[in-house]
């Protein structure tokens, strides 16, 4: 089959029946940012965040960045170059380069943020951890467009997405204690400073893992109540994880936001490519390496 080149559009077509839109919080502030839908696309570059340094990897041969964290989630009156946001636009603009932004969209979606962090760690029948869902949320993937039926046997076309709500929750091939499972995370995900941390005793047995890429930490009871020994995510407060682990009796593994969110990038730059392919159109997606996680220096206390 021949391919014709991609525009923006037609990756913003591919990326909102993976993600629908109506799927983020009202809060939220998903979509196209900046760019031209009609703009063509050879090159297109995932990260997590909307960074200066993201976007001046992304003019160095992207048409089209898509970040999973918005560049803007509240009222914006300017774009000068005298703040960092200012800055990626104009760094984009002038560099020919469209932003696209997944974020609790992807959250939901199977497969999504935390489905890619569950394969990541090689956890085994996943399923749904949040099964009270914002009934927004858990509209007909249907009616938002996000469903289609591939013809059977067509490995080319991605298999539909649907809405799962957030986290995840899965089993290890094999029990593990607390302090091998927490190296089995520190070597799925990419290096930072603060590395995994964890409440509970080393030795304690896991087998049920729950997981939510970003910041998870109110599903600890839900993730209890599905039987989970631990619930990896990100960002655990003092207060919220003394709470949980007072509450149920559950080990909390904490990791880098950043980090928790990185392996979604190459699924989504998959899924991307896959449905572009069905279109008969091409791009050549990559994920960046940047480290966006904030977090630098790690000393450990004595
Ligand atoms: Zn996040």
């Amino acid at each position: 089959m021949s391919t014709r080149l991609a525009t923006v559009g037609d990756c913003v077509a591919v990326l909102e029946r993976a993600y629908p839109p109506a799927w983020a919080q009202p809060w939220d502030a998903v979509g196209l940012a900046v760019g031209d839908p009609e703009a063509p696309v050879c090159a297109v570059l995932f990260a997590v965040d909307p960074t200066v340094e993201v976007a001046v990897e992304a003019a160095g041969g992207a048409q089209l960045l898509v970040t999973h964290h918005p560049l803007f989630l509240r009222g914006t009156h300017g774009v000068a170059e005298t703040g960092p946001g200012g800055r990626v636009v104009a760094s984009l603009i002038r560099a020919g380069v469209a932003l696209y932004t997944a974020h609790t969209n992807a959250d939901v979606a199977d497969p999504g943020v935390s489905d890619a962090l569950a394969a990541a760690i090689g956890l085994r029948r996943v399923g749904p951890l949040d099964q009270d869902q914002d009934p927004a949320q858990a509209q007909d993937p249907a009616q938002a467009g996000s469903t289609a039926t591939p013809p059977a046997g067509d490995a080319a076309v991605p298999a539909p997405t649907v809405c799962r709500g957030l986290g995840r929750i899965g089993e290890l091939p094999e029990p593990e204690p607390l302090d091998r499972f927490c190296a089995r995370v520190a070597r799925a995900l990419p290096a930072t400073a603060g590395g995994v941390r964890a409440t509970g005793a080393a030795d304690q047995l896991v087998r049920r893992v729950a997981v939510c890429g970003g910041s998870g930490g109110e599903l600890a009871g839900a993730a209890r109540a599905a039987g989970a020994d631990v619930l990896v995510t990100a960002d655990g407060r003092h207060h919220h994880v003394l709470d949980a682990v007072g509450e149920h009796p559950i080990a909390i593994v904490d990791v880098a936001h950043w980090a928790s969110e990185w392996p979604w990038l190459a699924q989504a730059a998959a899924r991307l490519e896959a449905g572009l392919r069905t279109r008969g159109r091409t791009v050549s997606a990559s994920v960046s390496a940047i480290v966006t996680d904030p977090w630098r220096l790690h000393v450990p206390s004595r």
